[in-house]
């Protein structure tokens, strides 16, 4: 079969599994501010508590074919769980495909297991962003949960840390590649931590909570230290325009930082991947002269 068949196969594949998973990551937006189990009780209506049959559950269809109601009672279901579904399985696939432009050809189980750690912070920081939109919160439990499995996933895929997907990727020794994934953590929570300080002693007031830490202790644990600091520089860019719109349209400038932190992190993961993947030797070359 051409080379073309699979590359749709596993587009659509990975589409309709990002669905699933988004279906899931609504189940956490929904219940971890509201302190319920993720995993039971089944999904239900919140208004009439009839449990929502599998066929009315199918992630992003169900909800245009419902016309977003409750097939039972006719309450009315935001379109928001379409958006996060959708948007997550428009993850699984385009990253899919961020590897393929990366030159990273086949699945081999290394770069799976790259897949797989990127799309798992993807889900962390989706789920956080959501809530600290709504609740002006960062559960611990994602950022926590998501270092651990994130410096885990080190000793497991060492490559994670070479952070070059392209035609030049470089093998990565377990060791190396735990310390990299803990120092990247360091960084990333550390330079916020000083932020945090910096900001108390400037302007009196909490300009960034404590969950912001976490989240980008999340984020250098699987970008590195590099990633963490790139980061760090670029989610205010983001931050900044939605907080001028902000305080035109409400003329208020309370911003939730996590949503900024996390869109960076996307643009760097995505750069990281795709055209970093070329330069990378290069790159390695420059560090290498600099630090030894
Ligand atoms: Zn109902």
């Amino acid at each position: 079969m051409s080379p073309l068949y699979w590359e749709v196969y596993w587009t659509v594949a990975l589409f309709l599994l990002g669905a699933c998973v988004g279906s899931f990551l609504n189940v956490c937006i929904y219940r971890l501010p509201a302190g319920l189990s993720i995993v039971w009780p089944p999904s239900h209506c919140p208004k009439c508590q009839k449990r929502i049959a599998a066929y009315d559950n199918l992630p992003i269809l169900s909800w245009f074919i419902l016309r977003g109601r409750c097939r039972q009672c006719g309450q009315k279901f935001s379109i928001e769980y379409a958006a996060v579904e959708f948007f997550t399985a428009a993850l699984f696939a385009g990253f899919y495909w961020a590897l393929m432009i990366a030159q990273v050809r086949g699945p081999e189980l290394a770069h799976w297991g790259v897949y797989a750690v990127y799309m798992a912070l993807a889900a962390a920081l989706l789920v956080s962003s959501v809530i600290d939109f709504k609740t002006k919160e960062i559960y611990t439990v994602v950022t926590n949960g998501g270092m651990i499995v994130a410096v885990a996933a080190c000793a497991i895929f060492p490559d994670l840390m070479s952070r070059s997907f392209g035609p030049h990727w470089f093998h990565q020794d377990r060791l190396d590649a735990v310390v990299l994934s803990l120092l990247g953590l360091a960084v990333g929570g550390g330079i916020i931590w000083i932020t945090r300080i910096l900001g108390r002693l400037a302007f009196r007031r909490e300009a960034m909570g404590f969950g912001d830490v976490l989240l980008m202790g999340l984020i250098g644990a699987v970008l590195g230290w590099e990633g963490a600091l790139l980061v760090f520089f670029i989610a205010p860019f983001f931050g900044l325009v939605y907080g001028l719109w902000r305080l035109l349209r409400h003329q208020d400038n309370e911003v939730p930082y996590g949503p900024f932190l996390s869109l960076a992190a996307g643009a760097v993961c995505l750069a990281q991947t795709t055209i970093v993947g070329w330069f990378a030797p290069g790159l390695r070359g420059f560090w290498e002269v600099v630090f030894r």
